[in-house]
């Protein structure tokens, strides 16, 4: 009997969206040799970092719109550059108008006298802020290039590696002294506004660097955690100048143009207008996708560039998932990163 599902074309890997996250993916996988194809449901390539035409004649950078946290050995590896990226730094990093008609403005070499303004204390506290910041960025930005361990079921022979892994990843914090441990710890447990009323007594710098906690976060500054979110929107760097933020030449579309034709440079083939309408499961693992037009494709491995949410609720069926992972789909609140199954 011949199988039901037939490929159009049976790729190596299936990436189900063409956002930044899956463009890279798909470069990197298309370099070391696999067949890799990218479903993208929309015209453009880029997800939330594309530059759109939003009125005739004018083209802006529609949502995601500077760019710090870009790694460079992505920049490397894809030869970005080469292919159209060219970043600048921004000039000033805020400006914030008070209600009394007075104003703030960071970067630019003029936040101390800037701050000067509203509290000459503080304005002596912020090098000593930028040096802890900075310090423990510098730690955790060679984190983001490692392979976080698996938690894993059954022997100790599968165990031993990843505890291996948690335990080489623990001891990078050996290049922090205790007292930058503990503001680590503090970094990672407290909230925004918590660590900066206890550094700054000033509202407009603690306005300013307070958005840092909360942009892209949804959250208060006053919860807990989202000094974690300041000190990951440090750890960031611009043509080589750690915790600087830019712009990207042609807005972030530049940078997703340039990841695409990277990705195609290595062969990966991009479909754009290609909505998958689900991911088929067999025994337990993602074998392929049907497309929203009813197309069929199978491929080794299927990796979803989709917040999480949309992935295990719309596009798997309920049946095929395991209660936890159920549970934990419902309960996701923000977009992350999602291999499937
Ligand atoms: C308003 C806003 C402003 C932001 N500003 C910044 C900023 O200035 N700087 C910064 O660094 N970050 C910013 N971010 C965060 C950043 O843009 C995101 O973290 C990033 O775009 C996530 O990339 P991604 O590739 O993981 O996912 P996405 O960009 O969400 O890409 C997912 C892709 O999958 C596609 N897709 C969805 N469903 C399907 C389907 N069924 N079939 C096929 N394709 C599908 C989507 O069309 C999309 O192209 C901002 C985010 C938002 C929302």
């Amino acid at each position: 009997m011949s199988d039901p599902v037939t490929a159009r074309a049976s790729s190596d890997a299936l990436i189900i969206g063409g956002g930044h996250n899956g463009l890279v993916c798909a470069a990197y996988l298309a370099g070391a040799g696999l067949k890799v194809t990218v479903l993208e449901q929309r015209s453009v390539v880029g997800g939330a970092a594309v530059t759109e035409e939003f009125h005739p004649g004018f083209r802006n950078s529609v949502a995601a719109y500077t760019v710090s946290l870009l790694n460079p050995k992505v920049i490397r590896d894809l030869e970005l550059p080469k292919f159209g990226l060219r970043v600048v730094e921004r000039q000033l990093s805020n400006f914030l108008p008070t209600d009394d008609g007075r104003y703030l403005i960071v970067g630019e070499g003029r936040t101390a006298a800037e701050v000067a303004k509203f509290s000459p204390r503080d304005a002596t506290r912020l090098d000593e802020y930028g040096e802890r910041l900075g310090t423990v960025a510098d730690v955790l930005r060679d984190l983001v290039l490692e392979t976080p361990p698996n938690a894993v079921e059954g022997s100790w022979r599968m165990a031993l590696p990843e505890l291996l892994r948690a335990a080489q990843i623990g001891g990078r914090l050996r290049k922090l002294d205790m007292n930058m441990r503990r503001e680590l710890l503090t970094l990672f447990a407290t909230s925004a506004g918590d660590y900066l009323d206890g550094r700054f007594e000033s509202d407009p710098i603690k306005a300013a660097y307070g958005f840092d906690g909360i942009v892209g976060n949804y959250a208060s500054p006053y919860t807990p955690g989202s000094a974690y979110v300041l000190l990951h929107h440090v750890f960031g760097e611009v043509n080589g100048k750690k915790g600087a933020w830019g712009h990207a030449i042609g807005g972030m579309g530049a940078i997703t143009q340039a990841m695409a034709k990277s990705a195609q440079a290595r062969g990966a083939v991009i479909r754009v207008s290609t909505p998958v309408r689900e991911v088929i499961v067999e025994g337990n693992r993602a074998v392929g996708v049907i497309t929203e037009s009813g197309e069929t494709l199978r491929a080794a491995a299927v990796i979803s560039n989709l917040n999480p949410k949309l992935l295990y609720q719309k596009l798997i069926a309920p049946e095929a998932l395991p209660a936890w992972k159920k549970t934990r789909a419902t309960s996701w609140p923000a977009p992350i990163y999602a291999m499937v199954p």
